[in-house]
């Protein structure tokens, strides 16, 4: 039985489920979500897309980071799956009560200026799932609450569970998860109000190590420079031999390091090895780094290709089948998420 992965990303948004078979059940698991209202059918669209892939469980649920390009509606697709979701991670540095207080009263701020028009709609979105996932965590509901950091096995929590699935966090580590609770603190004033956006929620983005037999796939969220060095230093988790990478931060420079891309790291041990990336507004990725990315993969697509338009139901995915034994291959990718020639 393979893994299925399926990277979805239109120019704004980006979304990814797994699906394996497990125990006769049809599990998925899904790592970040930004999902539309799709009037057509009534509902949303990732929440359709489950249906359509027989998920009937969801095993693990994962918001890397507070940007509303990663957890629009996701409140909608964990309420779908209400108890039948085993656990679900964000990205932490604050309790999650703190962090829908937090949200309230970024939205209910008025003097953020033009800059930060998009900030109450991203407070509504963070504080919903934030809220959601929270709720689910009562005892009775029997969701596990968790967050990602340095490198921990995230899925399954319990180190005496087993599973064909295994997610590994590499991020986000403590400096950086520091340097974003004193932007957090800043951002509060005396009376309680969030008197402008913490920004840089990059720095506790998360990225994950997936492990199904012998494959390993990267999932890079946005995490950036300080978090990737952090990572390699640590020594914990030098070398990766990935046959699927989901390039971190939408392509941009600040998403890789120097080396990410030489052999090592990502190296190119592996072959084939498929990268894909999702754009971000129009404005990401970047050439250069596509390009270096090109020489080092067998395979290269990107997502949301002639797509702009943000908030468009549109899906916009590479499917990789990915084997037990390491090895995976690009089963289809809608017509805007092509290979990459450069
Ligand atoms: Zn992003």
């Amino acid at each position: 039985m393979p893994l299925d992965v399926f990277i979805n990303g239109a120019d704004f948004g980006e979304t990814i489920i797994l699906r394996w078979e497990e125990g006769g059940l049809v599990c998925g698991g899904i790592v970040d979500c930004y999902a539309t209202e799709d009037g057509e059918r009534e509902c949303f669209d990732v929440c359709a897309w489950l249906d359509e892939l027989r998920i009937t469980r969801l095993r693990f649920a994962v918001a890397t980071h507070p940007h509303l390009d990663h957890l629009q509606h996701f409140d909608k697709l964990l309420a779908k799956f209400e108890k039948k979701t085993d656990a679900f991670y964000y990205w932490g540095v604050l309790e999650p009560e703190m962090w829908v207080e937090y949200f309230e009263a970024l939205k209910m701020n008025r003097s953020n200026g033009a800059k930060a028009q998009r900030l109450p709609e991203k407070a509504q979105h963070a504080l919903n799932l934030i809220a959601q996932a929270h709720q689910m965590s009562k005892p009775e509901e029997g969701l596990k609450l968790a967050t990602a950091q340095a490198v921990t096995r995230c899925f399954p929590l319990d180190p005496k569970r087993s599973s064909m699935v295994e997610l590994h966090s590499l991020g986000p580590w403590s400096r950086q998860r520091k340097a974003y609770l004193r932007r957090v603190g800043q951002s509060i004033d005396a009376s309680g109000a969030v008197s402008e956006e913490p920004g840089a929620a990059n720095a506790v983005s998360s990225a994950f190590l997936v492990k199904y037999g012998q494959a390993e796939i990267v999932l890079g969220g946005d995490m950036e420079g300080p978090n990737w060095r952090a990572l390699r230093k640590s020594g914990v988790c030098p070398e990766f031999n990935p046959c699927l990478i989901k390039v971190s931060h939408h392509g941009s420079k600040t998403g890789k390091i120097p080396g990410m891309w030489d052999g090592g790291f990502f190296g190119s041990k592996r072959r084939p090895l498929i990268a894909v990336v999702t754009p971000w507004n129009g404005r990401l990725p970047e050439r250069p780094v596509l390009r270096r990315i090109k020489r080092a993969v067998t395979r290269f697509h990107v997502t949301g290709q002639k797509s702009a338009g943000r908030g468009r139901s549109l899906r916009s995915f590479v499917h990789v089948k990915v084997s037990a034994t390491g090895e995976a291959e690009v089963v289809t990718n809608s017509p805007n998420a092509g290979q990459l020639f450069i």
